[in-house]
C-alpha cells in the first residue's frame, strides 16, 4: 500500500468504527447509516484510492473543483453529492455528474435543475437544505431554507420532471438557538423528516452529521452522515 491509501485506509476504518458505535449506542443496524466522504480540496487520487477502499459515495461543494474530479473519476462505481451553495449558473454543469444535491433551497434552483436534468437525460435525487439558524421564513448564512419554507420546496421538487425529492439535510448550525446544541438540532431535523414524510413518504433521507458531530447525528436519527477531514485529512484553510 501507498503511504497515502495506508494513512486513508486507517482514517476511514477510525469514521466506521465510530459510525458502528454511534449506531449500538442508538440502537439502530449499522446499515442505516450511509458514510459520503466529502473530498472537496483533494485530488482525484484520493477519490480513487477511497474508491478501492470501499468508499462509494462522495461529495463535493464547489462545481470547479468537483466537475474536473467527477470526470477524472467517471470509471468508479460511485455515487456524487453535491453539498455546497449552488448558483443557478453551475446548475448544467452539476446535473451532469451529481446523483444527489443535498442544497436544494430556493425555487428559482428547483426550475433550473428540473431543466437541466431534462436535459442531461438524467434524474437528480433532491435533499432540501434546511438552515435552523434563519427565522421561519429567512434563509441561512450558509445557504438553506427556514423550517418554514420547506414544504413548499417540496412540492415542486416533487412536481418538478427529472427530479425526486429524496429529504432533507442540514449544517449543524454556528449562530441561533441551537449553536452549539447538536443534539438538539439534529433532533428537530428529525421532526421536520417526520412531517414532510406525511405528504411524501418517499422522502425519507435526513443527511446531517460531519467529522465533529456525527455521532449526535445518528443518535439523532440521520440516515447520511458528510464527513470530510476525519477521513481526507485537515484541510488547509479555504477562502
Ligand atoms: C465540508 C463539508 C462537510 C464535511 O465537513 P468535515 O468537518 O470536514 O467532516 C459536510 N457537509 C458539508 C455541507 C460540507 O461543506
Amino acid at each position: 500500500m501507498t503511504d497515502r491509501k495506508d494513512e486513508l485506509a486507517k482514517n476511514l476504518a477510525k469514521v466506521e468504527r465510530r459510525i458502528a458505535d454511534a449506531c449500538a449506542a442508538a440502537g439502530r443496524a449499522r446499515d442505516e447509516v450511509t458514510l459520503i466522504v466529502v473530498t472537496k480540496t483533494y485530488p482525484a487520487s484520493d477519490v480513487r484510492i477511497l474508491s478501492e477502499l470501499g468508499v462509494r459515495h462522495v461529495a463535493e461543494n464547489r462545481d470547479q473543483d468537483a466537475a474536473p474530479k467527477a470526470a477524472a473519476c467517471a470509471d468508479l462505481p460511485l455515487t456524487w453529492h453535491f453539498v455546497g451553495q449552488l448558483q443557478t449558473n453551475k446548475v448544467r454543469s452539476v446535473a451532469g455528474y451529481a446523483d444527489f444535491v443535498q442544497s436544494v433551497d430556493r425555487s428559482k434552483l428547483v426550475t433550473a435543475l428540473s431543466k437541466e436534468a431534462v436535459r442531461a437525460g438524467r434524474e437528480l435525487g433532491c435533499l432540501i437544505q434546511v438552515a435552523l439558524d434563519a427565522g421561519e421564513s429567512a434563509r441561512g448564512e450558509r445557504g438553506g431554507v427556514a423550517p418554514g419554507g420547506i414544504e413548499e420546496l417540496a412540492g415542486l421538487v416533487a412536481a418538478a420532471p427529472g427530479l425526486r425529492l429524496d429529504g432533507l439535510m442540514t449544517v449543524a448550525p454556528l449562530s441561533g438557538e441551537y449553536a452549539g446544541r447538536e443534539q438538539a438540532a439534529f433532533g428537530r431535523l428529525m421532526d421536520l423528516s417526520t412531517d414532510l414524510r406525511r405528504s411524501h413518504p418517499a422522502a425519507t433521507m435526513v443527511s446531517a452529521g460531519m467529522s465533529a458531530d456525527l455521532e449526535q447525528a445518528v443518535a439523532a436519527g440521520a440516515t447520511h452522515v458528510r464527513v470530510g477531514s476525519a477521513v481526507l485529512g485537515v484541510r488547509p484553510s479555504l477562502r
